[in-house]
């Protein structure tokens, strides 16, 4: 039998959440996660304000948290930022960068994305790197140049630190629309952008390619059965337990290779 990647599943909470329901939330998933085959991975990036909260719920599970930014600076002043090493104080072990909607709304280009992956792997974080295209670019042909130029950015600046990222497709169409790439149409992004890893060596082809977009328990199966899809980045379905819980069930069967293992990573 072909051999599986491992699988990872990551929650983005985006600006969602209070103190009081989070802890049903985390301590959900906590236990969920618990009964989840070794080879899944699964973690929440949450909003800083409840990083504290996150370590304090999940800690010696197997759930582990992170952020959804950093900031490109180490310290100093820059108010309302947040430091990558405050966020490792609060024992975190991710932190998305370049996530669509910082690009989008916050102007950030493929170079600052890449000077803050830099800034969180300095400080001992694993930088989930998002890339995505527009409907736009993706009608215009535009997909391959858009995220190729989005990871290369990250690529040179990292250098010899690369294999040491996680890397998030995530069209832009597809983000919190219900409109989902087909298992197809992303697969065919990310083998692409394996190819463009596989370049930098052979470790840095292993670098887990997460999808994010519209994934849900009823379509993450499909998606996870992929060669070149190792998990998912999950907004909207992350803030309920038996939703994420169920996506993460669906990686663990595909890790497991009781489902799809004709179409696995050899
Ligand atoms: C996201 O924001 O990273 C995301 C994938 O959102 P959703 O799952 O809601 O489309």
């Amino acid at each position: 039998m072909a051999k599986q990647r491992a699988k990872l599943v990551v929650g983005n909470w985006k600006m969602h959440g209070r103190l009081g329901s989070n802890r049903a939330l985390l301590e959900a998933v906590a236990i969920g996660a618990g009964s989840l085959p070794e080879q899944v991975g699964v973690a929440v990036c949450v909003p800083c304000p409840y990083l504290a909260q996150a370590q304090a719920l999940l800690a010696g599970s197997r759930v582990k948290w992170g952020s959804q930014d950093v900031s490109a600076h180490q310290g100093g002043a820059y108010t309302g930022e947040v430091a990558a090493e405050m966020v490792l104080d609060f024992g975190a072990t991710y932190a998305i960068v370049g996530h669509s909607e910082r690009r989008e709304y916050h102007g950030e280009s493929a170079e600052f994305v890449a000077v803050k992956a830099q800034r969180a792997l300095l400080a001992g974080l694993t930088p989930i790197v998002c890339v995505g295209e527009t409907l736009a670019q993706r009608e215009a042909g535009e997909t391959e140049q858009v995220v190729g130029a989005q990871l290369d950015a990250v690529l040179k600046k990292l250098a010899d630190d690369a294999a040491k990222i996680v890397v998030a497709y995530e069209p832009v169409w597809a983000i919190g629309t219900g409109k989902s790439a087909t298992s197809t149409e992303a697969q065919q992004v990310h083998a692409f952008l394996r190819s463009r890893l596989a370049a930098q060596g052979a470790t840095v082809a292993d670098v887990p390619l997460l999808y994010g977009g519209s994934v849900k328990p009823g379509n993450a199966g499909e998606l996870f059965r992929q060669p070149d899809i190792d998990g998912g980045l999950i907004g909207g379905a992350s803030l309920v337990d038996e939703d994420f819980l169920a996506i993460c069930a669906a990686a663990g069967e595909v890790a497991r290779g009781t489902v799809g293992a004709a179409d696995a990573t050899p």
